[in-house]
């Protein structure tokens, strides 16, 4: 935007200096005695009498030698003066020796400023839009080319990855697999009277590979891969987005069999709304632009369109109807498997010791993404360096994980005494409520070295395999394990802190599920009271009924978190001699292994 600013002020620099000198050639009013004084001297060259005004030069200029700029010295300068009612002027002109004409400032002429004035102005556009445009237009961007894209979208299928760079999502790989088998052999399909769908497109979270999987999909078919990311769609002049569209539909055509793959396309592919003051206009302009180019071409020659978003609920249902992306591909979080296969295909790239327990990574990473777990081997390998080993251990792997969940651990973080102690107790409250109860996932580690998140301890619970379905005990389960280190500052203390704020944003997600989602309470049973807004970006809910159920669902929210807390009061309150004595190990070692907590836990139950 700054090249407006500079078009400001080069303008403001020629109203400065230029204009007020080429002013100065103008016209020049003067008195009418000036003219009478000068006539009578015969000091009056030419004159030009018209109705009202006087015009004329002087045979010699007074002020001749003031008069150094380029334009004035070459033509004399004009004077004016009004015009009295003075019958006898012309004869009294006529014998000063004036001669009489047209008196025209003619360097001063509108033409010559307004074609400087004009050229200095395309001059400045021109240099505008060349900036803007290589600045929005991507690769090859050119000048002064409406209505012809500027981006040369077409890049070689030299992404360089396979299907063999995608661990898990195997039925992702099985969808896509067929349009590669499409690409190389159209003929066996249009044998049959099979059509290829003519767009694919593959949603799921953020970091699932969608974009990986598309570029796998180029390298696996070996054709030419058109990409480009919705944003690039976006202009700053309104049709300029649906030219690229054109241009990006016909380069591939003249390239086909390819695939065009068009990145985030939620950023134009939006809802067309009815409403906004014509503020949407060049996204709709491009979405109409690409809904038309996709019923334009010929499926069977061979362009196949991939997409990839993480918003598709917020797709214009145009663009999802059948003959334009048909085919939709959910490309889900990795499972168990799944991460322990991403895990190796990036471990592939760093050098490990040879036992290393990938499984074990993969449990403790429930949730995680594809482009977590790659960070996760990054940093372990960073670790490993930083540690001066040369080869990567399971403990880098484990200390990656928390790194990625609960940040750094900050060493330098001096926290008190009684302030360690009251962590210490709290951490131990929420291992032993976990530990004393059916259903809970196991205890695999505890600490009390706090991290960078803010995290000034937390216990780490790693499910045995994989979970797919919870059941109302489970999850009652887990809001209970969430109070209890509340809990245990409460009974150990008799006093409560502000340690437990997201143990109580948890819990209290988790209760609200269970009424509004799940139909988990007896009193509103299976009615949806709300609905998820963006499933693959953070599952925001919305309310989706009555001011009174809302109040309703907040009185059993509540009700549903006092009753885990109470039942966390009575595992803790059996348990106060293991509390004792767990947290008083916790604050000697700062950090305790499962099977430590485990042992002392059940040794205690075995001497008493
Ligand atoms: P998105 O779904 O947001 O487009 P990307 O395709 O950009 O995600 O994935 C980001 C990175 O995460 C990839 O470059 C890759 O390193 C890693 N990744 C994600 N999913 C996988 C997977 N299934 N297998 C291997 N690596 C993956
Ligand atoms: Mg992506
Ligand atoms: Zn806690």
């Amino acid at each position: 935007m700054y090249y407006w600013l500079i078009a400001l002020l080069v303008m403001g620099f020629i109203n400065m200096f230029f204009l007020p000198n080429i002013a100065k050639n103008a016209v020049e009013q003067v008195n009418y005695d000036v003219f009478l004084t000068e006539m009578n001297n015969k000091n009056i060259s030419q004159a030009e009498i018209n109705e009202d005004v006087i015009y004329f030069f002087l045979k010699d200029e007074p002020q001749a030698g003031e008069q150094t700029q380029i334009f004035a010295q070459q033509t004399p300068k004009v004077y004016s003066t009004v015009r009295m009612d003075d019958p006898q002027l012309v004869e009294r002109l006529y014998t000063a020796g004036a001669s009489f004409g047209e008196v025209k400032p003619k360097e001063v002429s509108p033409w010559v400023s307004s074609l400087i004035m004009f050229v200095v102005f395309f001059l400045l556009w021109q240099f505008v839009m060349k900036k803007a445009m290589s600045k929005m237009g991507g690769i090859g961007g050119n000048a002064m080319s409406f209505g012809k894209a500027n981006a040369k979208i077409y890049v070689k299928a030299q992404t360089g990855k396979t299907f063999k760079d995608v661990a898990g999502q195997d039925e992702a790989k099985e969808a896509l697999n067929e349009i590669v088998d499409f690409l190389h052999n159209p003929q066996k399909y249009t044998e049959v009277g099979a059509k290829m769908p003519k767009g694919a497109l593959l949603v799921g979270p953020p970091g699932t590979g969608k974009t990986l999987l598309a570029q796998a999909v180029a390298g696996e078919a070996n054709v030419p891969f058109f990409s480009i990311s919705g944003s690039e769609f976006v202009e700053m002049f309104v049709g300029m987005g649906a030219a690229k569209v054109r241009d990006l539909f016909k380069q591939a055509n003249e390239k086909a069999p390819c695939i065009v793959f068009i990145d985030e396309i939620d950023t134009i592919g939006k809802k067309r709304d009815g409403n906004g003051m014509g503020g949407n206009d060049e996204r709709e302009q491009t979405l109409n632009q690409l809904l038309t180019e996709m019923d334009g071409f010929d499926g069977q020659k061979g362009v196949v369109i991939l997409a990839a978003t993480n918003r598709p609920e917020t797709l214009d249902k145009a663009l999802l109807r059948p003959g334009r992306f048909d085919r939709r591909i959910p490309v889900e979080l990795p499972d168990l498997k799944g991460r322990e296969a991403i895990l190796k295909v990036h471990a592939e790239k760093i050098k490990m010791e040879d036992a290393i327990d990938f499984d074990a990574i993969a449990r403790a990473t429930s949730g995680a993404s594809g482009a977590e777990l790659a960070n996760i081997v990054n940093e372990a390998a960073l670790r490993a360096v930083r540690m001066g080993r040369s080869k990567v251990n399971q403990n880098d792997l484990m200390e990656s994980v928390e790194v990625i969940l609960a940040g750094y651990q900050r060493k330098g973080a001096v926290i008190s005494p009684e302030e360690k102690q009251i962590i210490a107790y709290h951490e131990v409250g929420h291992a032993l409520v976990a530990a004393k109860q059916k259903n809970s996932a196991p205890v695999q580690k505890i600490t009390i070295i706090p991290r960078t998140s803010g995290a000034l301890g937390y216990t780490l619970q790693v499910d045995e395999g994989e979970k797919f379905l919870m059941n109302k005990e489970e999850i009652f389960n887990k809001i209970a394990t969430f109070t209890g280190g509340r809990v245990a500052e409460e009974l150990k203390f008799g006093s409560i802190t502000t340690g437990a704020s997201n143990d109580i944003e948890q819990a209290t997600r988790l209760a609200r599920g269970m009424i509004t989602r799940y139909g988990m309470s007896d009193e509103f049973g299976m009615v949806a009271l709300e609905t998820v807004t963006n499933q693959y970006l953070g599952g925001d809910t919305s309310l989706a009924c009555s001011n009174e159920t809302a109040a309703k669902i907040d009185a059993a929210v509540i009700e549903v978190v006092k009753q885990a807390h109470d039942k966390a009061v009575e595992i803790i309150r059996e348990n106060m001699g293991k509390l004792d004595e767990i947290a008083g190990y916790l604050l000697e070692k700062e950090t305790i292994t499962g099977e430590e907590f485990m042992e002392i836990l059940n040794r205690k139950e075995a001497t008493e």
